[in-house]
C-alpha cells in the first residue's frame, strides 16, 4: 500500500474528533478561547437614539426655514440624558453619545450654530440628517452574531461585552502532552557533552501547540530504553493529545511505536507522502490520540503545524474548512517533485508590479532551524509536481508565528 498523501492522513487524525467539555469564563479572562455556545445579543446597540456629534438637537420643522433662532432649554450629555420633551421653537444643547430628547429628530452641529445667551441661531445649509445613530444601529437584542467555534480574538472579546455577556461558555483547553526522546538530548541551557545535542523542538511544538489554544503538558526529556519511554508515558494520563519527538521511524533505537503498543496504542500509519516528515506515526491510545513526530528539527515543526494546528482546532470544535493556502509567483523556475508533497522552507518579496514573489531558501534539509527561521511560507509542491516557470503562481503556507 503506498504511504498516505498529506490529505488522507489529516483526514485521519480528524476522524471521529470529539470536542472538548465547557468552561464558564468571566469576558475579561476569555480571549484566545473557543466558543462553545453561539452567542445572541442580550442587549440592542445602541440602546437609544444617539447623537453622533457635538451640537444642539432640534426639531426639523424648526429649521425648515434658515436662519432659525431657538430657545435653548437644557443640556444632553453621554451618560446624562435630558429628562424633559422639546416643545416647538426649542432646541438642547447636546454632546457626542448623548440621547436624543423627546421630541428631537436632527442634530445640528455645533459649527453650524451660533449660541446667544439662553438662544442659539442654526445658520442656512444647516441641516443633515447624518448626525444620529439610530437605536440598534449596530445589532438588536437576539441578533446571533458569534457562532459556536468562534475564536474569542480583540474584536470578538470586545462585541461579546458589548452583546451584554459578563460570562461566556468556552471550549476547555485541549491538553497536548509532549515527550522528547533520544539518548543524544539535554535540556536547553546546558551545555551538551560528547555526542550530545540541545532538545530544542519540544518548545517549537509546544509554542503552536499553545498558539492553536492548548494547554502544554511537558513529559521531559525520555531515553531510548523501553523502560524509560514506559515511564515517561504514565504522566501523559488524561492527555487529549500526546506528541512524541523523535525515534519514530524503523532505526534499533527507534522504541516510541512499540512501547505506545505495548501500552494499548491502535497504530493508524507511521509514515506519509509528505517531505520533510515522512516517519510520521499516528495512533489512538484509549481517548487520546498520538501524534509521532520525527525528530529533525524542521520535520517536526513543519508536521506540527499541518497536523497538530488542525487537531487542536477540531478538539476546540472550530468549523473545519481545511487549511486555507495562500498563492504567491515564484520568483525562480522550479523543479519537478517526487513521489512526496513537498514543504520547501522559502521567503516573500513584493514584486515590482506589487504581486507577491516567493523564493526557496537554497538548503531544504530537514535538520537545519537557522532557514527556518529565516523564511517567511512554506512554499507548497504537489506529489509529482511538474517542473514550473519562474512566475507561476504557487500555493504558501505562511509561517506566521
Ligand atoms: P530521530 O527521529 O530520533 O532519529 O531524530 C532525528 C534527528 O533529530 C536526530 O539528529 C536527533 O538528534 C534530532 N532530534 C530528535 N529529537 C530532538 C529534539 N527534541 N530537539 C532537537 N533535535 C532533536
Ligand atoms: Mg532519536
Amino acid at each position: 500500500m503506498p504511504p498516505l498523501t498529506v490529505d488522507q492522513a489529516l483526514e485521519r487524525i480528524l476522524e471521529n474528533v470529539e470536542p472538548t467539555g465547557c468552561d464558564s469564563l468571566a469576558i475579561e479572562a476569555a480571549r484566545g478561547r473557543t466558543l462553545a455556545e453561539p452567542l445572541a445579543a442580550r442587549v440592542t446597540q445602541p440602546p437609544f437614539d444617539a447623537s453622533a456629534m457635538d451640537g444642539y438637537a432640534v426639531r426639523t420643522a424648526d429649521v425648515a426655514h434658515l436662519p432659525a433662532t431657538l430657545v435653548v432649554v437644557g443640556e444632553a450629555a453621554a451618560g446624562h440624558p435630558f429628562d424633559g420633551s422639546i416643545a416647538p421653537g426649542e432646541a438642547v444643547r447636546i454632546f457626542t453619545g448623548a440621547p436624543l430628547p423627546h421630541g428631537a429628530d436632527a442634530v445640528v452641529i455645533q459649527e453650524n450654530a451660533t449660541r446667544d445667551g439662553s438662544k442659539v441661531v442654526v445658520q442656512e445649509g444647516a441641516i443633515d440628517a447624518g448626525h444620529i445613530r439610530p437605536r440598534g444601529f449596530d445589532f438588536r437584542e437576539g441578533d446571533v452574531l458569534l457562532s459556536a467555534g468562534r475564536r474569542l480574538g480583540p474584536r470578538e472579546v470586545a462585541l461579546a461585552a458589548a452583546m451584554g455577556h459578563g460570562k461566556v461558555t468556552v471550549r476547555r483547553r485541549p491538553r497536548v502532552a509532549i515527550l522528547s526522546t533520544g539518548d543524544e538530548l539535554v535540556p536547553p541551557g546546558s551545555r551538551p557533552g560528547p555526542g550530545q545535542i540541545i532538545a530544542s523542538n519540544h518548545l517549537g511544538v509546544a509554542g503552536l501547540a499553545e498558539l492553536a489554544g492548548a494547554e502544554v503538558q511537558m513529559l521531559g526529556i525520555a531515553r531510548d530504553t523501553r523502560a524509560d519511554l514506559d515511564a515517561h508515558f504514565v504522566r501523559a494520563e488524561g492527555a487529549d493529545v500526546i506528541v512524541t519527538i523523535g525515534g519514530a521511524s524503523v532505526g534499533d533505537h527507534d522504541l516510541v511505536g512499540p512501547v505506545l503498543e505495548a501500552r494499548g496504542m491502535t497504530m493508524a500509519f507511521w509514515k506519509i507522502a509528505m517531505r520533510p516528515g515522512k516517519p510520521l506515526m499516528f495512533g489512538r491510545l484509549g481517548r487520546a490520540r498520538v501524534l509521532g513526530l520525527p525528530g529533525n528539527p524542521v520535520s517536526s515543526l513543519v508536521c506540527t503545524r499541518v497536523f497538530l494546528t488542525p487537531l487542536v482546532a477540531a478538539l476546540l470544535g472550530r468549523p473545519a474548512k481545511g487549511e486555507r493556502m495562500q498563492q504567491a509567483r515564484s520568483a525562480v523556475p522550479l523543479e519537478p517533485n517526487g513521489p512526496r508533497q513537498h514543504y520547501m522552507r522559502a521567503t516573500l518579496e513584493l514584486g515590482p508590479d506589487g504581486t507577491t514573489l516567493v523564493t526557496p531558501v537554497r538548503s531544504q534539509d530537514s535538520s537545519l532551524l537557522a532557514p527556518l527561521a529565516r523564511a517567511d511560507c512554506l512554499l507548497v509542491r504537489p506529489i509529482n509536481g511538474p517542473a514550473l516557470p519562474a512566475g507561476s503562481l504557487v500555493p504558501i503556507l505562511p509561517l506566521d508565528f
